[in-house]
């Protein structure tokens, strides 16, 4: 098994910046997050403009991530993705094996804990047996709008996501019915006053309260009560969408030794958390006047990374050589200027 000078646990902004600078540190880095795919929470509102990322025009956060990706990408770091890192040991030496949620077994000096929240996952409907139908026709994201083409479908929840998708599958579905256990919806005014004024179905305040099945596989109706008097509706349906919002749970790495708190880890002025060797970045960590934005995220990754240079090389200087002036890019630098004759 090979030994990587940095193993950074997070794809999010914080990890993605971590890989970019710890390449300009000539660190041998890993990169492992739990997810499918790089974004972190900026997954959560891709179609959404960013507008406060120094020198960053107005964007939609997906083409954010794109960038922040292909920046992470500069110096070709390992970057593992779909695993969960599930445990950390200290070896004799300091160093540290993580292992994952798949058995898999990484090898490294230092780590920088860049796992924002933790894992993010959708908050589950609260109805004994409900997750049978999540290999059929109970969903929790909306992948694409066709498979919904022409169907009954009836959607739980009352925030952006819930009201996004009702505005969305209106004109391809059979018909959207939505149900939410507040009389108010949290989604922006505009796209709630054009779900109201659309031929979606909103019933107020009511709860689904039990999923119907006719062949034992998929939902085939549902009843849904009112929150206040308790009376009963059915609705026959194709599918069934949940929007309840997300959950963040830390799983294990809350038995790592790490000192955190409900939300957040402590960490010294070098960002490093209790664990020697083990530094943190990103919305993971809590210091005075800690900036909770993605551009918070890099002076973060800047410092945890250095950290970690520093902790396997003390003689090692503070900072990276800035780019301009840096070395490592003389060759890409060439390559660019190549590309734009
Ligand atoms: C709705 C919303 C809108 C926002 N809008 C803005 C905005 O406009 N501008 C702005 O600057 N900020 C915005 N933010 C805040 C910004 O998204 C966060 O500050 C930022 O994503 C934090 O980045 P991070 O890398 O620290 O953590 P995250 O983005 O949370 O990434 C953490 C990653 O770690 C992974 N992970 C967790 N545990 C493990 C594990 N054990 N093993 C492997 N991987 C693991 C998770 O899967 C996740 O991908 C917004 C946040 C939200 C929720």
């Amino acid at each position: 098994m090979e030994c990587f000078d940095v193993t950074i646990i997070g794809g999010g902004p914080a990890g993605m910046y971590s890989a970019f600078y710890s390449g300009m540190r000539d660190m041998k880095t890993k990169l492992i997050e739990a997810n499918e795919v790089l974004g972190g929470r900026m997954l959560h509102y891709p179609e959404k403009m960013i507008w406060d990322v120094g020198g960053v025009t107005p964007m939609p956060c997906e083409k954010l991530i794109g960038q922040l990706e292909q920046q992470a990408r500069t110096f070709d770091p390992e970057i593992i993705l779909g695993e969960q890192v599930t445990h950390l040991s200290l070896q004799e030496d300091g160093t540290y094996i993580l292992t994952t949620a798949s058995g898999e077994q990484h090898w490294t000096k230092t780590v920088i804990m860049a796992v924002g929240y933790g894992m993010i996952k959708p908050a589950k409907l609260e109805i004994e047996g409900a997750e049978r139908f999540e290999v059929t026709n109970l969903h929790y994201t909306v992948q694409e709008l066709e498979v919904f083409r022409g169907k009954h479908v009836l959607i739980s929840g009352g925030g952006d996501s819930a009201v996004d998708w009702a505005n969305e599958l209106e004109p391809v579905a059979g018909s959207v019915t939505i149900v939410h256990r507040r009389n108010e919806f949290g989604g922006h005014e505009r796209n709630v006053v054009r779900m109201k004024e659309s031929s979606v179905q909103v019933h107020t305040p009511y709860k689904v309260e039990k999923l119907h099945s006719a062949d034992g596989e998929t939902i085939s109706q549902v009843t849904v009560a009112h929150m206040e008097s308790g009376e009963t509706m059915f609705f026959d349906v194709d599918a069934v969408i949940v929007n309840h919002g997300m959950k963040s749970d830390f799983g294990p790495v809350r038995n790592w030794g790490i000192k955190m708190g409900e939300w957040t880890a402590e960490v010294d002025e070098q960002l490093q958390t209790a664990l020697p060797g083990v530094f943190g970045a990103g919305d993971y960590i809590d210091y005075t006047n800690k900036v909770r934005l993605i551009a918070g995220t890099f002076t973060d990754a800047v410092q945890a990374v250095n950290g970690a240079k520093r902790f396997i090389e003390p003689e090692a200087d503070q900072y990276a050589m800035v780019s301009s002036h840096n070395n490592r890019f003389k060759e890409k630098n060439r390559a660019l200027g190549a590309a734009e004759e």
